[in-house]
């Protein structure tokens, strides 16, 4: 009975408000996911408990078999959800279920009405409001609960319209008890066959015994521990998504069962849509642990390596020691095997993949190709395998190459794999310094993930072929024989001199630049701009200034294109008499530098000398 004198009401935060008008008035079609969300919870209290109980075995004294009971009262119209969990405590409650904001919240009301609502309710429970889809089914709701180790218990309850009550109940065992009024348009569910059905979607999964009455719903054992041929894709998916709060499907699945000095068995996920956290910071895991069944941790450091931060799932080890703390268990040697084993496992699956099925793998190299080649960098004793699952953009069509199908395109006399970095793919693609190598039919990489430049300084080369950047260094075009002999003839014949140019414009630009010199690397602009061989290449330099890591930067190679109609212009000009002292030469120069600096994407050094001397320029030209 509950004892009015103590009962105390709150409104719910206002997003939480928000929320449940919009969760109460669907018309939502697919609202028996509210019991997988309940059932979902009351397993993640058991799983709380469990743990809990390591240290601290007194909590489960006198009931060690943890289980999740429904019962349905036609008469009452009520469904109830129960669990010998953890349970919660008058702060737990004020804390999860009403006035405390939770950052799932406005996450998930931004969400709505992005897609189309079928999906968007669905998606509930990836931002951890789950509990609120109850009142998809229910008029009102009561929660009676009672933490593990503590002596009273609360009963909370709601209609969802703006408030929620707590007043204290009574409850004989540990435990939560979720008690549904089911709304009359919500009947269905009050039928036994919808229920167990329902969970036999969504639930079967569930590690604990889902019961009605002696009867049990679910397989109630843990996923990965049945043979994997015994799963199906449907459970696969259900598991994932109760495991990941993800809503997409599963783009491969792994499942072994490792023997060996450290035994463990892996239920590993790709997920194949990028979930939101990625490039966070922290650049956290998480793939759960278990040790023999027992939950562990969420996101164990030391499990696996950042770069794998895509997988979902789980890793259930008998060999590591309960008993041990979080902390410690980092530094576990046995822990160092399974994340060894864990990610040549998940490369060689890569590998399998990608060969397999080239189309399906560009599909998971856009979303998780960047966070894999974090490894180039963090992984020496893997890159090797890291390169191999590697894919790269390339001028040499639309699909993605890998090193080896590139080294293998190789012309004659091309003795580097050229490639070019940026920070937008478009421009990458676009940029003047690949002209010369489009003419020569030499394939380029074009790579745009800011993690390229990174991966670049520790890997030197890929079969005995080195890196080498087309921004930086001389262009060593010359030694390639290209498809068309008679190009290579031609290139030779039509250098016109440029000496007395070079000369004009090294002395007006001055400091500005390193040198100036004729290209071999342009065909159709006049200009470019190219780091010196041992300097720092052009887009790191900008990435690491953008980062405020470095100020002020190197001054660069100005290259001109000897066939450009510009430059043999300027080149006539400049050889004549007293050319030094011509102010259109002059104006030339800076105009050319600028005109290299914006092909970059980058501004003028000084737009308003820019201005000035373009319109001079053009004045003169009309
Ligand atoms: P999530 O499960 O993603 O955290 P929910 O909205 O489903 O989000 O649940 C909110 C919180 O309420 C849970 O994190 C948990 O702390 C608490 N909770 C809900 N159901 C139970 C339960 N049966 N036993 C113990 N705690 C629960
Ligand atoms: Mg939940």
């Amino acid at each position: 009975m509950s004892d009015t004198a103590n009962r105390e009401t709150h409104s719910f935060q206002t997003e939480v408000g928000r929320l449940l008008d919009i969760v109460a008035g669907s018309l939502y079609s697919n609202r028996e996911i509210f019991l997988r969300e309940l059932v979902s919870n009351a397993s993640d209290a058991c799983d709380k408990l469990r743990h809990g109980a390591l240290t601290t075995p007194s909590l489960v004294e006198g009931d060690q078999e943890f289980r999740i009971e429904l019962a349905l009262d036609a008469k009452a119209k009520t469904i109830t959800i129960s669990d010998n969990g953890i349970g919660m405590n008058r702060d737990d409650l004020m804390e999860t279920l009403g006035t405390i904001a939770k950052s799932g919240t406005s996450a998930f009301l931004e969400n709505l009405g992005k897609g189309d609502e079928k999906d968007d309710i669905s998606l509930i429970g990836q931002f951890g409001v789950g509990f609120y889809s109850a009142f998809m089914v229910a008029d009102s709701v009561d929660v009676v609960t009672r933490k593990a180790g503590e002596k009273e218990a609360w009963l909370w309850s709601s209609d969802g319209k703006g408030e929620f009550s707590i007043e204290p109940a009574a409850r004989d065992e540990r435990g939560t008890t979720v008690t549904l009024h089911i709304k009359k348009d919500a009947k269905e569910f009050l039928e036994e066959a919808r229920l167990k059905h329902i969970i036999k979607t969504y639930s079967d999964h569930i590690g604990f015994p889902v019961k009605l009455g002696d009867e049990t719903l679910n397989a109630a054992s843990a996923l990965w521990t049945r043979p994997p041929k015994e799963i199906t894709e449907q459970q696969h998916t259900e598991f994932y998504h109760h495991t990941a709060h993800a809503f997409d499907e599963p783009w491969l699945v792994m499942h072994n069962r490792v023997e060996g000095l450290v035994s463990y068995i892996n239920l590993l996920y790709v997920p194949s849509t990028p979930p939101f956290d990625l490039y966070e910071p922290e650049r956290k895991n998480h793939v759960k642990l278990y040790v023999n069944r027992v939950f562990i941790t969420e996101d164990t450091k030391g499990l696996l390596p950042s770069y794998l931060r895509f997988l979902r799932g789980v890793v259930d080890s008998e060999d590591l020691s309960l008993n041990i703390s979080r902390e410690m268990l980092q530094t576990d040697p046995k822990l160092a095997k399974i994340r060894t084993g864990l990610t040549k496992k998940v490369l060689g699956e890569l590998k399998k993949k990608a060969n397999k099925d080239a189309e399906a793998y560009a599909v998971f190299w856009k979303n998780f190709g960047a966070v894999l080649k974090e490894g180039l960098v963090e992984d020496d004793g893997l890159r090797d395998r890291i390169l191999e699952v590697s894919r790269f953009s390339s001028t040499s069509g639309s699909d993605l190459t890998s090193l080896g199908a590139y080294v293998e395109r190789m012309k004659d006399g091309q003795d580097a794999i050229y490639y070019i970095t940026g920070t937008d793919a478009e421009k990458v693609a676009t940029s003047p310094h690949l002209e010369g190598f489009r003419a020569k039919g030499v394939e380029v990489l074009l790579l745009s993930d800011p993690v390229d430049e990174f991966w670049l300084q520790h890997v030197p080369e890929f079969e005995g072929k080195p890196f080498k950047s087309i921004t930086r260094g001389a262009a060593d075009l010359d030694n390639i024989k290209s498809d068309d002999a008679a190009d290579d003839k031609k290139d030779e014949d039509d250098t016109p001199t440029l000496g007395s140019l070079i000369a004009a414009i090294k002395l007006e630009l001055g400091d500005a630049v390193k040198d100036v010199r004729p290209s071999k690397r342009l065909t159709e602009s006049p200009v470019c701009l190219i780091a010196d061989e041992g300097d720092m290449d052009v887009n790191l330099e900008r990435l690491l200034q953008r980062h405020g890591q470095l100020q002020g930067g190197m001054p660069r190679i100005l290259e001109l294109n000897p066939g450009h109609a510009i430059v043999r212009k300027l080149a006539e000009r400049a050889s004549r008499d007293g050319a030094c002292s011509d102010a259109l030469l002059q104006d030339a120069a800076h105009l050319l530098l600028d005109q290299a600096r914006i092909a970059d994407g980058e501004a003028p050094t000084d737009p308003a000398e820019f201005g000035r001397r373009l319109s001079t320029v053009m004045e003169n030209a009309l």
